[in-house]
């Protein structure tokens, strides 16, 4: 069974990202002053969370307040049960994973959704905060190309 059937009939599960939530990116056009809704030119429900698996998806004390909230904990046992230090900034910690190696741990890594949707952090609310997403124009082109609507590029197997 693919990925995508296996997903088939689950309740709908969150995206990583809040602009990918409804697909749509407003922008206010110069011009008029007014708001143009623009369509994002990348599905992350089609995608196996590739932007999860950076190595550094920063947080800020405003983030692990939140994330400390969400799991009825003081502020500075989540910071030690979820942050990690890298390059001097405070990041997500990661879990393994079989097609990253490495992916932040709050992806439940057989749906390939944020398992802390409502408390993620503000970054994870922005990115890729354009339409497009360089991850989805490689995957979507690689599928076209594979013939195989289920295929992830690089996946360690
Ligand atoms: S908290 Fe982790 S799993 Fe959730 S969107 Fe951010 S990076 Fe992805
Ligand atoms: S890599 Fe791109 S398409 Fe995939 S989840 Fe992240 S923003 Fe969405």
């Amino acid at each position: 069974m693919s990925r995508r059937s296996e997903l088939a009939g689950q309740a709908p599960a969150p995206t990583p990202h809040s602009y990918q939530e409804n697909g749509l990116l407003s922008q206010t056009d110069p011009k008029t002053a007014r708001i143009k809704v623009l369509k994002n030119l990348y599905d992350c429900l089609q995608c196996p969370a590739y932007c999860c698996s950076y190595t550094r998806i920063d947080v800020t004390k405003r983030d692990i307040a939140r994330l400390a909230k969400h799991f009825n904990l003081e502020p500075d046992v989540a910071e030690r049960k979820f942050i990690k230090r890298v390059d001097g900034h405070k990041a997500l910690r990661h879990q393994k994973d079989k097609i990253f190696g490495t992916i932040c741990q709050f992806i439940d890594k057989k749906t390939r959704r944020c398992t802390v949707y409502e408390a993620r952090p503000s970054v994870c609310r922005t990115y890729p905060e354009t339409r497009r997403c360089g991850y989805f124009d490689f995957l979507s082109w690689e599928r076209e190309h594979q013939e195989d609507e289920d295929f992830i590029p690089y996946e360690l197997g």
